[in-house]
């Protein structure tokens, strides 16, 4: 259980990723643990990975708290909800080398620490440092209406809204629809 390439910026975007599946739109959809895995494979997690339903069910529990996070509407309301998931969720920094991986830090209790502790503790010490690098919100949800998925924020320049290139444009599209029924209303 690592950050890949020791970076908070891709555990940032890992952690968005798992809150994407673990978060379906409907909370009362199941959350198959081959999809979990593939997304935790998609983003560098080494060797063998056991996971059950068990650890769904708990990983699901942690992945509302941090979609709460993306949801925030302002920097100090992130900072609050992250600060509640350290608090409940971390202990003490650590080294680890675990698995020949480059030494990193941790702060869940052992490298034998349930996944959802892990989840908590990777993503919200991840989100927490992109938020004080950058100042402003770690991420957000896609502004597309029919999509809503959340992303992580690494630019420095203005605020991102969406989570794809392909939502950005498929909003761009359909707003100038609107623009051009407005000004040629069907008859
Ligand atoms: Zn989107």
């Amino acid at each position: 259980m690592s950050w890949p390439g020791g970076s908070a910026a891709a555990a940032a975007v890992r952690a968005a990723a798992l809150t994407a599946v673990l978060c379906p739109a409907d909370p009362g959809e199941p959350v198959a643990v081959a999809d979990v895995v593939q997304v935790l494979r998609e983003h560098g997690e080494p060797g063998p990975i056991e996971l059950t339903d068990a650890d769904v069910t708990q990983m699901r529990a942690v992945a509302a708290d941090l979609h709460a996070v993306f949801a925030a509407p302002s920097t100090a309301v992130a900072a609050r909800r992250l600060n509640l998931l350290l608090r409940a969720h971390a202990g003490p920094p650590r080294l680890s080398g675990h698995d020949g991986t480059a030494w990193h830090i941790h702060v869940d209790a052992s490298d034998r620490a349930p996944w959802a502790e892990w989840l908590a503790t990777s993503s919200a010490m991840a989100l927490a440092t992109l938020l004080a690098d950058r100042q402003a919100r770690p991420g957000g949800l896609c502004a597309a209406a029919d999509c809503r998925r959340p992303f992580a924020d690494l630019g420095r320049g203005a605020r991102r809204r969406y989570c794809s290139a392909t939502c950005a444009s498929r909003a761009r599209v359909a707003a100038y629809r609107r623009r051009s029924r407005a000004v040629y209303p069907k008859v």
